[in-house]
């Protein structure tokens, strides 16, 4: 995984898997780790046009899919969203197929990247922090987001009757919703879930009081699934999201910044932003 020095491409195996990997989100055994020359880039440093990836043609993706409207699975078992689609768009223009991943825990995302030969990117509705900056790269920000705190419409709770130890708050462990509680509501009870489901889940039969996640989320989960639960505040974060990538990998985050700038400029992004929120406003 560390070397970066540009090697012989070996392009034997795959073809035939590539349909069904397009359909996406089966699992395997990425273990190839393959040294791509042949990237498309615009980029006049040929040092950045080459990267690693697992397998050969593929760009693998880890993330937790239990995030709507950004990654998750559908009915069909199929795993889709926002991020699924960016990162079909992104592939495409790097000439490769797309796979995902099986589930993981979003904790442990960053580590699983930074420890390379599982995953090229991960591609989770993640905000960029200075903290994550010390284990992986990011590419530049491909949307912005921000927390919700979320209450039951029927609760009276504000944030502050919520700043307290009767008071437990729910929210995705080693999320930003989760360090926001730690700093915000330190005297409650924070209650730290692998799944966002789970915590809106408690929020409504009133196991918590309220839960932190990324507004979009907030949003999409409770116009769907969730009629009972309100935005009791919408927490002005900042966060810009971005696709994780190895620090041994930088000619691969430079070809996603490239590939990102392309669909931002060819109207690709505003498609999806269209499919996923009906609006480019985001
Ligand atoms: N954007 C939040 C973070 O990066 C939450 C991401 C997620 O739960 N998938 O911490």
């Amino acid at each position: 995984m560390t070397t970066m020095n540009r090697r012989t491409f070996v392009a034997t195996l795959g073809l035939a898997g590539s349909a069904a990997l397009l359909a996406g989100c089966s699992s395997n055994d990425a273990s190839t780790d393959v040294t791509t020359d042949d990237a498309a880039t615009t980029d006049d440093s040929a040092d950045e046009a080459s990267y690693t990836l697992v397998k050969e043609g593929t760009l693998t993706n880890v993330a937790e899919l239990g995030f709507a409207p950004f990654e998750y699975i559908d009915d069909d078992g199929n795993t889709v969203g926002f991020d699924v689609d960016l990162s079909n768009a992104l592939a495409e223009k790097l000439g490769l197929t797309c796979e995902w991943l099986p589930n993981q825990a979003f904790d442990t995302l960053v580590p699983t990247i930074q420890q390379g030969g599982k995953a090229d990117i991960s591609i989770a509705g993640m905000t960029i922090t200075d903290d994550r900056l010390e284990q992986v790269d990011f590419t530049d920000p491909y949307l912005n987001s921000n927390q919700g705190l979320i209450t039951a419409s029927s609760s009276t709770d504000t944030v502050d009757t919520l700043n307290d130890a009767s008071k437990q708050i729910a929210c995705q462990t080693g999320t930003t919703g989760d360090e926001w509680i730690q700093e915000n509501l330190p005297n409650a009870t924070r209650v730290p879930l692998a799944d966002v489901t789970a915590g809106l889940m408690g929020v409504q039969t009133g196991l918590y009081s309220a839960m932190v996640i990324d507004l979009p989320v907030a949003q999409n989960m409770i116009s769907q699934s969730f009629t009972d639960l309100q935005v009791l505040e919408e927490i002005p974060t900042g966060e810009q999201y971005a696709i994780a990538v190895s620090k041994d990998n930088p000619g691969l985050t430079a070809a996603l910044n490239d590939a990102l700038a392309q669909i931002e400029e060819d109207g690709t992004m505003d498609t999806i932003k269209q499919t996923w929120f009906g609006t480019t406003e985001i």
